[in-house]
């Protein structure tokens, strides 16, 4: 399944669930999808397997496909509220992601200063000191944490060798606060395997962790679009609603995003 792929470096604006008016920057291959996890849930379709490296944009291609597009959206006064790090994986893996950030907060402080800069990351690479850095800068740094464990973790988020789950927490607290976590929720069954990240135990687990990473916001959504696993079920409103209710009373700000 080829899943939701994006064929731009710079793409939209569109209307984020989220951000508001969001103009996405895609520093993944065009349509194909690299990343360092493979979700049962990702939008984008199964991880494919790779024998050669990924055909990435270059920083200065980014800085120009950026430039090029913010000033039409200028002349057409239709300024996004966002300047959003997403597209067909996990931007992060761009191996100038920190010099593309930069680059991208200069455009942005020159052409249009209310507009936020966002990544939406896997948090996968957060261990590299030049992308924690680069992550610190940008005003929503949106890390994804969905699980409480690390057998739920190896399940949904199904991560390449070498991403260790209780490393992952420790380097999320080290942002001090100054992130965002984004969780989905789902249940299903995969492989004759229940996934289940709903249950009593594993919110439980889950918070324990937001607790000690102290984040701004917390985000909680249900999946939006099509899955890869076909038995993935979409957790409604009110179960969301309640999840969110144990996020508050432990003191932390949280957004249902419907
Ligand atoms: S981290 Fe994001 S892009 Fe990567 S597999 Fe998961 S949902 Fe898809």
């Amino acid at each position: 399944m080829a899943g939701f792929l994006f064929y731009e470096v710079v793409f939209g604006p569109v209307r984020s669930r989220r951000l508001g008016l969001s103009l996405g920057v895609n520093l993944l291959p065009l349509e194909s999808k690299f990343c360092s996890f493979n979700c049962i849930y990702c939008e984008c379709g199964w991880t494919p397997s790779r024998r050669q490296a990924p055909v990435l944009p270059s920083r200065k291609e980014v800085a120009a496909f950026l430039e090029q597009r913010l000033r039409e959206l200028i002349t057409e006064d239709y300024l996004p509220d966002s300047i959003t790090f997403a597209g067909n994986g996990e931007p992060t893996l761009h191996p100038d992601f920190a010099g593309i950030i930069e680059d991208t907060i200069a455009l942005r402080n020159r052409l249009i200063p209310e507009a936020k800069v966002t990544v939406l990351s896997n948090s996968s690479m957060i261990h590299l000191p030049d992308v924690f850095e680069a992550l610190k800068k940008v005003d929503n740094n949106i890390l994804k944490l969905d699980v409480g464990s690390e057998q739920l973790f190896r399940l949904i988020n199904n991560p390449v060798s070498g991403i260790d789950f209780s490393d992952m927490i420790e380097r999320l607290k080290r942002f001090n606060g100054k992130v965002i976590i984004q969780s989905m929720f789902l249940r299903g069954t995969f492989h004759g395997k229940t996934i289940d990240n709903t249950t009593p135990s594993e919110v439980a687990s889950w918070l324990s962790h937001l607790v000690a990473i102290n984040p701004e916001l917390v985000m909680i959504y249900p999946i939006a679009r099509a899955t890869p696993v076909h038995t993935l079920e979409i957790i409604k409103d009110s179960e969301l609603e309640l999840i969110a209710d144990q996020v508050r009373r432990a003191g932390l700000r949280v957004q249902v995003v419907k």
